[in-house]
C-alpha cells in the first residue's frame, strides 16, 4: 500500500483534522542567505514587562538602544500560547486565526498564512529558519529550508549561532522557552527571584547571539532587523484566562535596526510585528491579506 493511503488512513483513524491541518517536520538543510538584510525574531515566552524591567539585562537594553519599543504592547485576547504566537506570526487576531486556546484545531492558517508564506510568494530564493524549545512552534509556521527544536534554551542559542555563521539565513525565528517555565514553576512576577533569573539567562543567550550578529554588521556589511517578542506575560503560576489583566495582556515589543536611536511609542500590538518584518524586507502588504497591523519601522 503506498505511503500516502497509509497516512491518510492513520489520519481518519486518530482524528479528522489534527494529521493534514499542521506539520510537525523537522527540516535541516542549512541553506545559504540572500540578502543583506536580514531578520532575527526573539520569542521569549511568557516575559512579563514589569519583570523584564526589575531584571538586569544589558543584551536587551542595547537592543533597545538601537529600537522602536514599546512597553504597552496589547497581544490580544487569549492570554496562552499557541493564539500569541498565531498573532505574532500571522500578522492577525484570534478572530481571524481562529485560535482561542493551546490547541490547533479549527486553525484559520489557510486564509491568513504566516509570515514565511508570504515573504516566499515575493522571495523564494530567501533562506528561512526556526529553531524552538517549543515543538509546537514548528506548527505556526511553514516554508522553513531549516525547523529545528530543541529541549533547552542554551541549545537553542548554540544551533542559532551555528546556523548563523554556517549558512546566515535571511529571516530566522527563536523561540525560548525557560522564562515560561519558570514562571509555571515559580510565579510569573518581578519579586520571584527564580523567575527574575530565567529571564537574566534568556538576557545572557541573547547577548553571545547578537555578539556574533554586531561582528557580521561591523565586518560583512549586514543590516540586521531584531524583534524581540513575548506571547504573554502572567499572573500568579499561570497566564490562561486573563485577557483582563494588565500584566498578562500587555507586553513589551523591541524592534532594533543598526540606524535607528531609541524611540518610545505609547502603545502597539503583537500584530504590528509581520508587517514591520514585510516592510523591512520590502514586501508589499496586499489589502487582500487583511493584516490587522502596522509596520514600527521609523
Ligand atoms: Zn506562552
Amino acid at each position: 500500500m503506498k505511503k500516502e493511503i497509509l497516512f491518510s488512513l492513520f489520519c481518519i483513524v486518530l482524528s479528522l483534522t489534527s494529521c493534514k491541518e499542521n506539520r510537525l517536520d523537522v527540516r535541516t538543510d542549512c541553506v545559504n542567505g540572500q540578502s543583506q538584510k536580514k531578520v532575527l525574531f526573539i520569542g521569549l515566552d511568557g516575559c512579563r514587562t514589569d519583570a523584564l524591567l526589575a531584571a538586569n539585562t544589558p543584551a536587551l537594553d542595547s537592543l533597545m538602544n538601537q529600537a522602536v519599543v514599546s512597553l504597552h504592547c496589547d497581544r490580544g485576547a487569549h492570554t496562552v500560547s499557541v493564539p500569541g504566537w498565531s498573532t505574532l506570526l500571522h500578522g492577525v487576531n484570534p478572530d481571524k486565526h481562529s485560535l482561542t486556546s493551546n490547541s490547533f484545531r479549527g486553525n484559520n492558517y489557510k486564509r491568513y498564512p504566516d509570515l514565511f508564506h508570504y515573504i516566499n510568494l515575493y522571495h523564494s530564493d530567501l533562506s528561512l529558519a526556526t529553531i524552538t524549545h517549543w515543538a509546537d512552534f514548528l506548527r505556526i509556521t511553514t516554508f522553513e529550508d531549516y525547523a529545528n527544536f530543541f529541549k533547552t534554551d542554551e541549545k537553542v542559542k548554540d544551533d542559532a549561532i551555528r546556523l548563523i555563521e554556517n549558512c546566515t539565513p535571511d529571516v530566522l525565528l527563536l523561540h525560548f522557552d525557560d522564562i515560561d517555565g519558570a514562571g509555571h514553576n515559580k510565579g510569573f512576577a518581578p519579586n520571584i527571584p527564580e523567575y527574575i533569573q530565567s529571564i537574566e539567562y534568556n538576557d545572557q543567550l541573547t547577548q553571545e547571539i547578537m555578539e556574533v550578529i554586531y561582528q557580521r554588521e561591523a565586518t560583512l556589511n549586514e543590516e540586521w532587523l531584531v524583534i524581540v517578542a513575548t506571547d504573554h506575560g502572567g499572573n500568579g503560576t499561570g497566564h490562561g484566562g486573563q485577557d483582563d489583566l494588565e500584566e498578562t495582556r500587555f507586553v513589551f515589543l523591541i524592534v532594533r535596526t543598526p540606524q535607528q536611536s531609541r524611540v518610545d511609542i505609547p502603545s502597539s500590538h503583537n500584530v504590528d510585528v509581520m508587517p514591520t518584518i514585510l516592510e523591512y524586507l520590502q514586501i508589499p502588504i496586499n489589502d487582500d491579506w487583511d493584516l490587522d497591523g502596522r509596520s514600527l519601522l521609523q
